[in-house]
């Protein structure tokens, strides 16, 4: 069986040292890390994320500031409130929270956020800064899942890794970290023939398409570390609901060396990426030394 690598754990394990390098930051330069949160609209599952970002922070010693606007705000007004933080010395991260109203480019809203404020790690700058392997803000769910894996594997170079999903705020930023680690990296999508060849030669695999449980037992090398990103809400007995990954967990557990769980793997790192990013940036805009957690 394989081992269960406690997302959960870890996560709180990392809100700890952040939260130690932010007292050591506030007594030595007066200055306390601020993250802005921005919501348009009511969103269910964005307020849901939107609240515990805002109790981590809070919790991790930095200031949260929470701007919820209406879901017919025009995107001109949202802009304006970007530039207000992004002129705020006491704001050092901003994060609008996707997705936006369909009355809202997201591109531009992205790209109009500071990119040293962009704790995202989506403005263009950082993704070509990220790409060419030059510092700047990773986004948050890869570099957790980037940290789990040195955390368990340690040196990653020479092994090869298939992430499964190309998008811009999971897939593609996790293949370019993958690189940087000197993995041999894949990416799979939608249109990759022979999906399961093409993991059962992994000796990583990154899962982040959203399809529930998609990727299968004999799919997974004997021994592969298989991180699954998915977060897919299932219907389940009495009306309620039951979140599941884009792995079968059940029976991908029976011949990888190691996997995340859904819940409890990738997503507890999400958030604690963020204050980290946040963290690092309020650092990094008033001059002091950066810690490395
Ligand atoms: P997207 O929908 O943006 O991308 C999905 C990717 O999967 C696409 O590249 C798509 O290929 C590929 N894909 C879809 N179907 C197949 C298939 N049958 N075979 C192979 N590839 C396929 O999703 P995200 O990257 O935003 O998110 C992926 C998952 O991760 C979701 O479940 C999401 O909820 C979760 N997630 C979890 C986070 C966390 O904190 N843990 C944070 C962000 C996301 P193509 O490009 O060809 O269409």
């Amino acid at each position: 069986m394989a081992d269960i690598i406690d997302g959960k754990a870890f996560a709180a394990g990392l809100r700890e040292k952040i939260a130690s390098q932010v007292a050591t930051i506030k007594q030595q330069s007066g200055i306390t890390p601020g993250l802005a949160v921005v919501l348009v609209g009511e969103d269910p599952a964005s307020q849901v994320y939107v609240r515990n970002k805002g109790k981590q922070t809070v919790e991790v010693g930095m200031n949260s500031i929470e701007h919820k606007l209406d879901v017919s705000t025009p995107q001109d007004e949202l802009l304006q409130l970007i530039d207000k933080l992004n002129n705020d010395s006491s704001v050092h991260g901003i994060l609008v929270q996707l997705p936006l109203p369909s009355h809202i480019d997201e591109e531009a809203v992205i790209n109009s956020i500071h990119f040293d404020k962009d704790v995202d790690g989506f403005h263009l700058t950082n993704v070509g800064r990220l790409s060419i392997g030059s510092e700047g803000i990773v986004p948050c769910t890869p570099l957790g899942s980037i940290m789990m894996l040195r955390d368990k594997l340690g040196d990653l170079s020479g092994l090869n890794a298939v992430v499964v999903g190309r998008s811009n705020i999971v897939g593609k930023p996790m293949a370019s970290l993958l690189l940087q680690e000197n993995c041999t990296v894949t990416i799979a999508h939608s249109r990759t023939k022979d999906l399961p060849q093409v993991c059962s030669e992994a000796d990583i695999v990154i899962a982040a398409v959203g399809r529930p449980e998609m990727i299968k037992q004999d799919w997974i090398k004997p021994g592969a570390t298989v991180i699954d990103v998915g977060i897919n809400r299932l219907e389940a007995e009495g009306g309620k609901t039951r979140l599941v990954g884009d792995v079968d967990f059940e029976g991908a557990s029976k011949v990888a060396g190691a996997i995340t769980p859904v819940p409890g793997g990738v997503g507890p790192m999400t958030i604690a990426c963020l204050l980290h990013n946040t963290m690092q940036q309020c650092c990094r805009l008033n001059g002091l030394d950066v810690p490395q957690v």
